[in-house]
């Protein structure tokens, strides 16, 4: 018999191994707290539940919940960790402290198939698709767990490439029984996977941020392969007339690159796009991988792009890079 991981799982799941046997969903639900709020590894351990119900659990499922095989930490306080399944794919999340807000960046894949140029993921190949409780272990799995606020699915893998786990995921992290982190503290990170996003768009509340490099087509191709089979004027297209709830942020994500994307040019066809829009952009440095001849705009440029954007009336913001000394930055993981 295959034993279910519990980490993963939703009480639902959990209430479908038990019910059989007699147990409540209110049991169901109580080992789902031990797991994602207590994060308790040991299910002889577990708490508000009978011992019969250990006997039980113990002989169909395991925890899921494991701890990292290594960790890097940053000049910046960050964390890079390495994590290995029990099937032997590896993937990296990052924890990101910065005042009261918490963040950890999640991975999806080990690895990626999307072949983005400036990833260096992407170089890294495609290794395997995680499962929602590889995600969620990601969060539970690590010493900082208690003080995580913030979720962002941007590490390694395209969330929509792997979206019934995403989202799955992403239920157990906003679910009451799960570990009740507010939707809007939640943001997956796509670079335009057409389906994908209108799936997420309408089944999930949690936000969603573009990863664009350019918004002209023909530029975006040679960054992004996605671009050929789904441009980026379309997808924005949907982000803007989407009817989004109260507070769920729809985003974009541009990485800044001296002289490739950063020209008045770009800035103009960015605010032509975003008219009227309550899309967000989020203007991001470049971390060059090894080797690369390439470097970060300055911050007067971007200074000069997140102005002109804001004059536009267009939200805009620049936001630091984090942990690029130990390669944990947007871009860079890629198993060393
Ligand atoms: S940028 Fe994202 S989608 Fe593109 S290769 Fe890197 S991890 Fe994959």
């Amino acid at each position: 018999m295959v034993k279910k991981s519990l980490c993963g799982s939703t009480a639902e799941e959990i209430f479908d191994l038990i019910g059989s046997s007699g147990f409540s969903f209110a049991h169901a639900v109580s080992i789902s707290n031990s797991i994602y709020k207590k994060r308790i590894s040991d299910i002889s351990k577990f708490e508000q539940i009978p011992r019969q119900l250990k006997e039980k659990l113990l002989k169909i499922s395991y925890s899921g919940i494991y701890s990292p095989l290594s960790s890097e930490v940053s000049e910046d306080k960050s964390v890079k960790y390495l994590f290995r399944s029990e099937t032997g794919k590896e993937f990296e999340t990052v924890y990101i402290p910065d005042n009261r807000r918490n963040t950890v960046c999640v991975s999806t894949q080990s690895g990626c198939r999307m072949g983005c140029s400036f990833c260096v993921t992407g170089r890294y190949g495609y290794k395997g698709n995680l499962t929602a409780g590889e995600m969620v272990n990601q969060i539970i799995g690590i010493t900082q767990a208690e003080r995580i606020t913030h979720i962002v699915f941007m590490g390694m893998g395209e969330p929509m490439d792997n979206l019934e786990e995403v989202l799955k995921a992403c239920n157990i992290i906003t679910a009451e029984w799960g570990l009740a982190l507010s939707s809007r503290n939640v943001t997956v990170s796509t670079v335009g996977i057409m389906p994908g996003v209108l799936k997420f768009l309408q089944r999930s509340d949690c936000n969603l941020t573009l990863s664009i490099y350019s918004p002209f087509s023909e530029e975006r191709k040679k960054f992004i392969p996605a671009e050929n089979h789904y441009p980026v004027q379309n997808i924005i297209e949907v982000m803007k007339t989407f009817p989004v709830k109260k507070k769920r942020r729809l985003s974009l994500a541009y990485v800044m690159i001296k002289d490739l994307n950063d020209t008045e040019g770009h800035l103009e066809k960015l605010k032509y796009i975003l008219k009227g829009s309550s899309i967000r952009v989020n203007l991001l440095p470049y971390n060059p991988g090894l080797n690369d001849q390439n470097c970060s705009s300055s911050p007067e440029k971007m200074h000069f792009f997140k102005h002109n954007l804001i004059v536009s009336g267009i939200s805009a913001s620049i936001r630091k890079s984090r942990g690029a000394d130990i390669s944990a930055a947007c871009g860079l993981l890629a198993i060393r």
